[in-house]
């Protein structure tokens, strides 16, 4: 396992639950930690397996532009962003520090960390493997019939292993 990190992002932007700040902006950081397998994408050279700095920084540009009054959701929006972008995370972290949270006060200041893992045990066959837990999951493009999905869905409650679903799918 190893960890790919992108250090102190910078934003202008426009967040915050004060009519204010959503006016005048602050200046923010943000932190992007992600803990994944780099074995399986130097085996196989598979620039999908391999997490992206670029298109890590574009998620977090793109999710800063759009106003949001706490930075909880925001931190929520870029890791959705990160689940739906890359399959093979097996934990994130996300820091957005906000400089200078209230003017006219000496406050250096304020953040939020966001950290979430995804490594679970297959209910079938006790494996460690990733899984999402919501439709950014790789187990939403398995084609596994639907009666089949219902019955895994009652006897199982949650996403199973690769290998065990590959057994079902068809
Ligand atoms: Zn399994
Ligand atoms: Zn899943």
């Amino acid at each position: 396992m190893g960890q790919i990190a992108l250090e102190g992002m910078q934003f202008y932007a426009y967040h915050g639950f004060y009519e204010e700040e959503q006016i005048i902006g602050n200046n923010y950081v943000i932190d992007v930690y992600i803990k994944t397998n780099f074995g399986t994408a130097a085996e196989e050279d598979d620039l999908y397996k391999t997490i992206n700095y670029e298109t890590v920084y574009l998620i977090c540009q793109k999710e800063m532009k759009i106003k949001t009054k706490l930075l909880e959701t925001l931190a929520a929006r870029i890791l959705y962003g990160l689940k739906y972008q890359f399959q093979n995370m097996q934990e994130a972290t996300i820091n957005i520090k906000k400089e200078n949270p209230m003017p006219g006060v000496k406050l250096d200041s304020s953040s939020i960390q966001l950290s979430q893992k995804f490594i679970d045990q297959c209910p079938r066959c006790s494996n460690r493997f990733i899984c999402y837990q919501d439709e950014n999951c790789w187990c939403q493009e398995v084609k596994i019939h639907e009666q089949t999905q219902s019955m895994l869905q009652q006897k199982y409650g949650g996403c199973l292993c690769k290998n065990c679903l590959a057994y079902y799918a068809g």
